[in-house]
């Protein structure tokens, strides 16, 4: 048979084509790192975009070049997210938060050649700057105005080397399966491992994101991604946002709630952030006694959301909660909880609870639980077993790794535990590597901190496992509480045993100021037990 159907190559540079000739005029606003508030829109982000791409090719970059961006979230951003692709080259997205030692080994280990950052991130790249193997040019993301003065030779000006292209510019042609993205995984152990997006993955994934079950955006949305674009791919905003022609608010670098609150006044109908900066912003909506009048649905994920951030949200505040599960390995949304019909005809109550999990997965992302010798789980609900995925946006092997990150059918091992139920819904019980296992049975240590965490005197809780001899290890709660009089720990407890059978109760609730986090903001247990232990930390006879 002939062919009938045209080659469509899914490459990125076609979202940010179809956003600027289709929705041009949607607005970008966005807190510049400068400080000002700054307004641009889809056309002018593609022509800036194709001027860096220009730029960078008058600076030798050549396809399958790997450029580091180290940025906040910024419209400026945006172009970099499509100059560095458009030019054939590949953005490796830099966490400004992570240690010295891991930024110089991901940079080093994905050979970056040219480095974007942000013109208040230069000191950090300058302190790293002699252990830099393979950078060639660092482009300072502003404009001659605000060029820091810098050890590191030859800083370019941004906004100077744009200024000179003339942005007549077709985008480099890839394939398809050419890498479009990278971004390390902050494994709390071990060094990085790199994921390689390709434009395809990428593609497909915005498009699977886009779906009513899933982001649902549409042209009349205004987005704000407060998760920065930095971790985990930016939860696919980056790419679904454009893709569907949506307006954008960018927060910039300031991350209070008095900050993201006033940038989320022009207009934002939907946003996405972990669980921590919501818990702060609701904090902080009540102190003030502030509305939220246009948001309508805000995605949470990265951790699990506490059952009282989603009642606030939708309850006081009229506002949607989408909790999300997803990795950096999965591009990252791997489940969304949106109500299928079985949980739309449930009471409010039994919709709570179904908002408790993940929810459920998308076309293109394949699930299954296991018990420890691979055997397939039911999917009951209750019995919980170590998460696989599958899909068009999963890793397959991680950069430069010799072997492949899935066994021999495929699944990739999410380091997660989790249960689904009858309807396919997930909920996320562990990381493998912080079960709690007492007496045989795994304990959640998930769902104990959820528990710990509805006392409004604790701000934040983590369950441990501690050695134990009789019962192999006990849970405790770690707690760190709200500023103001400490909490009964017996009264949280109380709170943890209306849902846990009495041996599944933490034998001890040890205070602290603050709990150990990783540079994307989820608690460090590991971390966390060092402390612990270095501390002579004893469980209650
Ligand atoms: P990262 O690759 O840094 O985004 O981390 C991914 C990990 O975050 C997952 O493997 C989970 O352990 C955790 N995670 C993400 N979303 C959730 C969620 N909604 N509930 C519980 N854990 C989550």
């Amino acid at each position: 048979m002939t062919v009938v159907m045209q080659d469509f190559p899914l490459t990125v540079d076609k979202i940010i084509d179809h956003a600027a000739k289709y929705h041009p005029n949607r607005k970008l606003v966005s807190r510049s790192v400068e400080g000002p508030i700054t307004e641009t829109n889809w056309l002018n982000v593609r022509n800036q975009a194709k001027k860096l791409s220009q730029g960078l090719i008058s600076l030798g970059v050549r396809p399958g070049n790997v450029i580091g961006v180290m940025a906040w979230n910024t419209s400026r951003h945006f172009e970099v997210w499509y100059g560095v692709p458009g030019a054939g080259a590949v953005n490796h997205t830099l966490n400004p938060r992570l240690f010295a030692e891991q930024l110089i080994y991901i940079i080093n280990h994905a050979e970056d050649r040219i480095l974007l950052i942000d013109f208040d991130l230069v000191p950090i790249i300058e302190g790293i700057w002699d252990k830099l193997e393979t950078v060639e040019n660092v482009i300072v993301m502003t404009d001659r105005e605000h060029m820091p003065e810098s050890s590191i030779p030859n800083l370019i000006c941004y906004e100077e080397l744009l200024a000179k292209q003339d942005g007549i510019f077709d985008w480099v042609a890839v394939d398809e399966n050419s890498p479009c993205g990278i971004c390390y995984t902050s494994g709390t152990t071990g060094d990085p491992k790199g994921v390689v997006y390709t434009h395809r993955s990428n593609t497909l994934h915005a498009l699977t994101c886009s779906s009513p079950d899933m982001l649902g955006l549409s042209s009349n949305d205004t987005v704000m991604p407060v998760v920065p674009l930095f971790h985990a791919n930016g939860w696919s905003i980056g790419y679904t946002a454009p893709m569907i022609g949506s307006s954008m608010v960018m927060p910039g670098r300031d991350m209070t709630s008095e900050g993201l609150y006033e940038m989320l006044n022009f207009g934002v109908t939907f946003t996405a952030a972990v669980p921590t900066i919501w818990m702060l912003m609701l904090q902080h909506l009540k102190a003030k006694n502030l509305e939220l009048p246009t948001l309508e649905r805000v995605i949470i994920g990265g951790a699990s959301c506490p059952r009282a951030v989603i009642e606030t949200f939708q309850n006081d505040y009229g506002v949607q909660v989408l909790h999300a599960w997803g990795m950096t390995e999965m591009s990252p949304l791997g489940t969304v909880c949106t109500f299928k019909p079985e949980v739309t005809a449930l009471d409010d109550a039994g919709r709570l609870d179904a908002q408790g999990t993940t929810g459920h997965p998308p076309f293109s992302v394949d699930l299954r639980i296991t018990d420890d010798n691979g055997a397939e789980q039911p999917w009951d609900g209750e019995t919980s077993g170590k998460l696989w995925a599958k899909g068009a946006a999963v890793v397959q092997r991680y950069l430069k790794h010799d072997s492949d990150a899935v066994d021999k059918d495929g699944w990739f091992d999410t380091g997660d535990v989790a249960t689904i139920n009858p309807d396919g819904y997930v909920r996320i019980t562990d990381r493998s590597k912080d079960v709690i296992k007492s007496g045989g049975e795994w304990i959640s240590s998930i769902a104990l901190e959820n528990a710990a965490v509805a006392h409004p005197q604790v701000a934040e809780a983590a369950a441990i496992g501690i050695p134990h001899p009789k019962w192999d290890e006990r849970p405790i709660l770690v707690v760190v509480p709200i500023d103001g009089p400490k909490p009964d720990p017996r009264e949280i407890l109380d709170l943890v045993a209306e849902h846990f059978a009495k041996w599944q109760i933490p034998d001890d609730v040890v205070f602290v100021s603050e709990l150990p986090h990783t540079a994307t903001g989820k608690i460090s247990k590991l971390e966390l037990r060092k402390i612990l232990t270095a501390q002579g930390y004893k469980l209650p006879q």
